[in-house]
């Protein structure tokens, strides 16, 4: 039966607590899927916004005027548009053969005057001589002569040059400041490609030394102005970037350049030589922290520092209410996500193999909101094994004393019929001897039918009991209450009683006082309340039996005691002899005849007329069981002998 409960209770605990363990496993990745699904909307938006942003970056770089243009011209300004419009940190923009028109690393060669080798050799002859005055009467006239604006334009940088030599310092940067920023010279080129009238202005600048001049502030704003410009004629890039740096230089100021910066950024990237061509995504550029992106039409390509890129997408994230304690990253290709990321997704086309991936600022997110519905599934899995663990207690609680009502039940069975049989027995041996031997032995026949009356007596009683018994336990057991003599009962008690001590050593002493008061009870009951206990008594009393029934009245209550010399009680038992069914001695085979039902009999009646009963008892040295009934007047009696 045990093993059964353990079952009962281990099987489905087991169940359940597999279940929690499974569920609590489950749960941290259902958070996560769960809050990866709210979270992966929002991720969406931002790469749609992202798509857009760069779509509309694409179209915006691309140069439609650009196209079948043979002039350098419109480059340049697109350079300097797309850089000053913020489209890029620095833009490239090819011709339609696929070359870098601006910036470009290699200046265009201009061709070479045709007059260069008879008058040009005779004056650098001169200037090499160290005759400069007329080395630069000579340039003058070549300058003169010529209708090869580039040449002139050579010849007269050469005569300046020549003049400052010969320390004609106000002639030549007359020459170099004004004369060579004459309209007609603003496309004269040098022999390297270079615009000659803003490398006159910087050396105009270099020979005038004297910050304090006038004419030196002039020519600086010139020259800024020069420089700033996109516009043709353009100036080449690599001349661009020297004058811009010498200039600052010369001047000695700090000089402010927009396109400074993007010059630069160019320059290095066309001499890094880029080892992937620029597409439609961005990409790495070969330049450490450097992406190049192409427009559709592959004329512009733009570079973005990695810097611009994290703003970009900064600014794209704030303008969206992300989710609160989270944060997007974007990842470069090839960048690891970190460990403990919710959602991550493609950066879209234009940022191909770049991810975008939210991740939790609080690392413990997962495991804090697991833990609540963990702390839930504990909560009820402890309620769950709880309820079992009642129920099985409960169940083997009632079983249990199902079980025990069995037993006693088998055991009142049992008794019964042994304890019916016994004085049936006797009473036929007794009345077949009579009805054999005849009545002619009046002292005989006295005699058996005395002890015929004993055993009848005994089995009346016991079916009294019986009865009783039953109509208590259907709680059908009616009190007849009226005003009794207590006295009287005690009396009727010892009188019915007094037969079976007629045997040798026995001693049966009745103490009542004089003056007991009537009660209100039932007489029959309270009779057979003292006479179960004196036959309890005389039971469980050794053959020298010595038994006193007492009356007398005590704290203005009756009170009963029947006091033997019989075998006592331990402490231990004291308290359950008033159980119903419950003998110290539960064999068969005891001594004494009864059932296990007198004393709950006695105890039932007792409490019935709002009386006790207790018992105070010595293994091996006898028992007094007191009963205490509650009377009226109170009046007090003394105990006294009477028989
Ligand atoms: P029974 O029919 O067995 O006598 P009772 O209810 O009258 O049943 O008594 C219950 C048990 O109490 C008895 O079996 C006996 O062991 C114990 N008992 C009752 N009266 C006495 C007594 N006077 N002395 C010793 N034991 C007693």
């Amino acid at each position: 039966m045990l093993l059964l409960l353990l079952v009962v209770v281990l099987v489905p605990t087991s169940g359940v607590l597999w279940f929690m363990s499974q569920a609590m496993g489950n749960e941290q990745l259902a958070v996560r899927q769960k809050l990866s699904d709210v979270y992966q909307a929002e991720l969406i938006g931002l790469q749609q916004e992202l798509q857009q942003y760069w779509q509309a970056r694409s179209a915006a770089l691309e140069a439609p005027e650009l196209v079948g243009e043979e002039s350098s011209a419109p480059s340049a300004l697109v350079f300097a548009e797309r850089v000053r419009g913020g489209l890029a940190d620095s833009v490239v923009v090819y011709d339609p053969t696929g070359r870098p028109a601006y910036p470009a690393l290699a200046l265009a060669n201009a061709p070479s005057p045709e007059t260069v080798t008879a008058d040009w050799r005779r004056a650098e002859r001169l200037e090499h001589s160290g005759q400069s005055q007329l080395a630069a009467k000579r340039y003058a006239a070549i300058a003169e002569a010529t209708e090869d604006r580039n040449l002139a334009g050579r010849a007269l940088q050469a005569q300046a040059r020549c003049l400052a030599r010969a320390g004609a310092m106000p002639a030549a940067i007359s020459i170099l400041a004004e004369e060579l920023s004459l309209p007609e010279y603003e496309r004269a080129v040098d022999a390297q490609g270079r615009l000659i009238a803003p490398s006159a202005l910087l050396r105009a600048l270099e020979l005038i030394g004297d910050g304090s001049d006038a004419a030196f502030e002039t020519i600086i704003d010139t020259l800024v102005e020069r420089l700033r410009s996109y516009r043709d004629p353009v100036i080449p890039s690599a001349q661009r970037l020297f004058l811009m740096k010498q200039l600052g230089e010369v001047a000695a100021v700090e000089l402010d350049f927009d396109t400074l910066s993007a010059e630069l950024l160019a320059e290095r990237y066309l001499a890094s030589d880029p080892p992937t061509a620029p597409t439609t995504s961005l990409q790495p550029s070969g330049l450490e922290g450097i992406w190049h992106l192409a427009s559709p039409s592959g004329a512009v390509v733009a570079l973005y520092e990695q810097e611009r890129l994290n703003q970009v997408v900064e600014s794209l994230i704030a303008r969206r209410a992300l989710p609160q304690s989270t944060t997007v990253e974007l990842l470069v290709p090839g960048e690891e996500p970190p460990d403990l990321f919710l959602v991550s997704l493609p950066a879209g086309g234009f940022l191909q193999d770049w991810q975008l991936v939210l991740r939790p600022e609080d690392q413990t997110l997962f495991a804090r909101a697991a833990n609540q519905r963990i702390k839930a599934y504990l909560l009820t899995g402890v309620l769950v094994v709880g309820t079992i663990v009642g129920l099985a207690m409960l169940v083997a609680r009632l079983i249990e004393r199902q079980l025990r009502l069995t037993r006693l039940k088998n055991d009142l069975l049992a008794t019964v019929s042994h304890e019916l049989k016994t004085p049936l027995a006797s009473m036929r041996l007794l009345v077949d001897t009579l009805l054999e031997t005849g009545t002619g032995d009046a002292q005989r026949t006295d005699d058996y039918l005395r002890l015929i009356a004993k055993e009848n007596l005994r089995l009346s009683r016991l079916v009294d009991n019986f009865l009783t018994f039953s109509r208590m336990e259907q709680g059908r057991q009616a009190f007849d209450l009226e005003p009794v003599p207590a006295g009287s009962i005690a009396e009727a008690a010892a009188d019915s009683f007094s037969e079976r001590f007629r045997a040798a050593g026995c001693r049966f002493e009745v103490q009542i006082a004089s003056d007991l008061p009537s009660i209100v009870a039932d007489r029959d009951a309270l009779l057979t309340v003292l006479l179960n206990l004196l036959d309890n008594a005389y039971k469980y009393s050794p053959e020298e039996k010595h038994i006193v029934l007492s009356g007398y009245l005590e704290a203005g209550q009756v009170c009963f005691t029947v006091r033997d010399n019989g075998i006592g009680l331990s402490s231990r038992v004291t308290g359950k002899i008033f159980d119903r069914f419950y003998q110290v001695d539960q064999r068969l085979s005891r001594p004494g005849a009864g059932c296990g039902l007198g004393l709950s009999i006695v105890k039932f009646i007792v409490s019935a007329h709002g009386g006790s009963v207790a018992v105070d008892s010595q293994l091996g040295e006898g028992s007094t069981f007191t009963v205490r009934l509650p009377v009226a007047d109170g009046t007090q009696g003394s105990p006294e002998e009477i028989r």
